[in-house]
């Protein structure tokens, strides 16, 4: 964000109590510096030697002010301060205010701020010396004044002024700040008054010893004091620089999230005292951005070039956004953009096409031009939000929901949201259900139903479906379908994929210690896949429980992973690898590209059981079915259709040669145990009759 224009413009509302503010200080500065300024022609040519070397250094320093880039912009170190003070006790208001006025100008040219801000600061520093005087006056004639070695009295005089002056200028200040940019007055005044009364304190507390001995009057010993103030200046400036640092991202150089946060919280509360004011509806966004092809990168060409990949994404980011926009990275390859000031959400949708734009061009590493593209989910102020957190959370929602929809930029919608207070209190319950370390009984039990698959010409069973099922002790079992949607947004659903892993492997070695052999499918989202750690689990898991890889399959649903194929890529291929198949589950519903069919590692297509029910009545359902077959055919994939209820729909699919069935007509899902009986009762049909 450009500091120095915001610095220098007043928000249109708060321009007339700022004003006020500005030109009452102004005028209070006049009247206490007019006496001791028109004393200035006879005083001056009066003045020893040394007053004139402490005013050429206290310019000389402001020369090069040290201004943090931090928030408070009065946090700046301004080494004058500790000549103009040390005037001030030796020889009183007048030269000080004239001294320090002279090294305001010459710092606020440096600083490149407007004249008002100048004569401002100005006035501030006339105010605070004018506190500073009144304090030393209230103590009687000081020995600084007089040239004779100080008391304790005079050393408490000196600090009782410096005190004045410290509240004086950084109550001004604070109050200017509030002003100027809303917010919270005494969060306001927190924010910079630890590191400011050290430094500041430092700074004042010097001068005494500069005019308080007889040393003080030899000229010659007054440039020493610079290495104080350089001690003084260092000091600011590294801890500054830390606090700068920790809210930088260090690869990139762009804010974090730290940082982010903190925007986006000062961006609400101007907005919220605006509206308060009255002021015309106005909104401001925040732009999640996850690029696509990241992990890809990552895997495939190494991290160094994953991280100039990140390095050139964020040089672009940066390029196309306005400069009042701030850029952020979260952290892998999620980026942030907070954009203040909308009317509505159309301008955030430009903003966001642009930068699928920047983006869409490839960018060349390692002389390789890769294609980097991203899904952007936008959340609005304050429509979707009136905090970072809520903002964050639905910005989400809609960046997952355009991954979903293959879309590039989703600005989020309620309806698109699975999180309604009801979903996230069961969210909250089903994450006691699966903590180990909790017995929580009053969340009820998560268990495995196993589905038997039958293959049609032989009639054996060949494999088992896993179904989770989840009986709320008040809500009674729970939709999986419902479950799913809402667990896939959030955490929990690594935590749900790992349990339901290691129930089904575990399963699989109590079978086959019993005879049984048989291959399970177990259900996974998208964002299992998104990293290699489903991978290391499965295989830590089969080994621990001497099971077969080929005993275990996977079933992603078609429409997650044609969201994003390439994202889930090296995951897939590290399953075959391992030997574990994949099924792309509810085939027909989503829209598979043939070439990405062809290109990942799937072994299995599970046509949706809408067509199966359907295609005993319905002549396009049954067509579907048909075509489905005959392509999964030409890819070399087995094709298990599901939802196959009645013996009609059985031998209309042995008819189109498909390869297993699943259904209530054989088995509806069922406990591990009544599977064993039932596998004990099963009499296949007569695949001629
Ligand atoms: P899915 O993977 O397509 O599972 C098949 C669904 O069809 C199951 O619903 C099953 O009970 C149902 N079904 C089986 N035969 C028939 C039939 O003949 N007629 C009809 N009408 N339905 C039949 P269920 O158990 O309610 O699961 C719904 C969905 O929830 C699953 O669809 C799957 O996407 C998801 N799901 C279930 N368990 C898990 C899990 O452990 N992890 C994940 N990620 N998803 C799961
Ligand atoms: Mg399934
Ligand atoms: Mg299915």
């Amino acid at each position: 964000m450009d500091a120095a224009a915001r610095r220098n413009t007043v928000p249109a509302e708060r321009a007339a109590s700022f004003y006020t503010f500005v030109g009452a200080v102004i005028t209070v500065a006049v009247l206490v510096s007019a006496v001791p300024i028109s004393h200035l022609p006879q005083d001056l040519p009066t003045l020893p030697a040394a007053f004139w070397v402490m005013a050429a250094l206290a310019v000389l320093c402001d020369y090069r002010p040290f201004a943090p880039p931090g928030r408070r912009q009065s946090s700046a170190v301004f080494p004058s301060i500790c000549f103009t003070f040390a005037i001030l006790l030796a020889w009183g208001l007048g030269p000080a205010i004239l001294v320090q006025a002279a090294a305001v100008v010459v710092s606020s040219m440096r600083l490149h701020h407007a004249v008002w801000r100048s004569v401002f600061n100005v006035a501030q520093y006339a105010l605070a010396l004018g506190a500073a005087e009144a304090m030393l006056l209230a103590f009687g004639e000081t020995a600084f004044a007089e040239g004779v070695a100080p008391s304790w009295i005079d050393v408490v005089a000196a600090a009782a002024a410096a005190g004045a002056w410290f509240v004086v200028k950084y109550g001004t200040v604070t109050v200017a700040v509030r002003l100027h940019s809303g917010g919270n007055l005494w969060d306001t005044f927190r924010l910079g008054v630890a590191f400011e009364s050290v430094s500041i304190g430092a700074l004042l507390l010097l001068a005494p010893i500069l005019v308080g001995g007889p040393a003080s009057l030899s000229v010659a010993l007054i440039p020493l004091m610079l290495v104080p103030l350089f001690a003084v200046y260092r000091m600011s400036r590294l801890s500054s620089e830390q606090e700068h640092l920790a809210r930088l991202d260090p690869l990139t150089g762009l804010a974090n999230r730290k940082a982010l946060l903190a925007e986006v919280q000062e961006q609400a509360t101007m907005h919220a005292a605006r509206a308060a004011a009255g002021a015309p509806d106005q909104h401001f966004a925040l732009l999640l951005l996850d690029l696509d092809r990241f992990k890809h990168v990552n895997d495939a060409l190494g991290h160094a070039v994953g991280d100039q990949l990140l390095i050139e994404v964020s040089g672009r980011l940066v390029q196309t956004v306005g400069r009042t926009d701030v850029v952020a990275r979260l952290g892998g390859d999620e980026f942030a953009i907070l954009t203040p000031r909308l009317t509505d959400a159309g301008g955030a949708r430009t903003l966001a096409d642009r930068i699928v734009a920047t983006l869409a061009e490839p960018v060349a590493l390692d002389g390789l031009p890769l294609d980097v593209a991203g899904s952007i989910g936008i959340a609005l102020y304050p429509e979707h939000g009136e905090d970072f957190a809520t903002l964050m959370r639905h910005a989400d929602v809609a960046m997952y929901d355009a991954k979903h929809r293959r879309d590039t930029v989703v600005v989020y919608a309620p309806e698109s949201d699975h999180n309604t207070p009801e979903r996230l209190s069961l969210l909250g319950d089903l994450r006691r259900a699966l903590d180990p370390e909790v017995a929580a009984p009053d969340a009820g039990e998560i268990t495995m139903y196993y589905q038997p698959q039958i293959e049609i010409q032989t009639g054996a069973v060949v494999g088992v479906e896993a179904l989770l099922r989840w009986r709320h002790p008040k809500r009674g079992m729970v939709d999986p379908e419902e479950l799913i949607k809402v667990a896939e947004q959030s955490a929990v659903m690594r935590l749900l994929t790992r349990r339901v892993v290691d129930d089904v492997v575990e399963q699989l070695a109590k079978w086959q210690a019993a005879g049984v052999c048989l291959r399970a499918a177990v259900n996974v989202s998208i964002r299992d896949l998104h990293t290699l750690e489903i991978v290391d689990q499965i295989r830590e898991r089969l080994t621990r429980f001497a099971v077969s890889p080929a005993q275990l399959q996977l079933e992603i649903t078609e429409g997650a992973l044609m969201a994003d194929p390439r994202r889930v890529l090296a995951t897939l291929s590290e399953l075959a690898k391992l030997g574990v198949a994949v099924a792309l589950d509810d085939f027909g519903t989503g829209y598979s590209s043939m070439q990405h069919l062809r290109r990942l590692p799937l072994t299995e297509v599970k046509v949706d059981r809408s067509f199966v029910l359907g295609m005993a009545t319905d002549a396009d359902d049954h067509a579907i079915v048909r075509t489905v077959i005959d392509l999964a055919g030409a890819l070399g994939l087995r094709v298990v259709a599901e939802g196959v209820e009645d013996e009609r729909t059985w031998r209309l699919l042995r008819s189109v040669g498909c390869h297993v069935a699943q259904g209530w007509f054989y088995a509806r899902p069922m406990p591990a145990d009544e599977l064993a009986e039932w596998l004990g009762r099963y009499r296949p049909l007569n695949p001629s009759s």
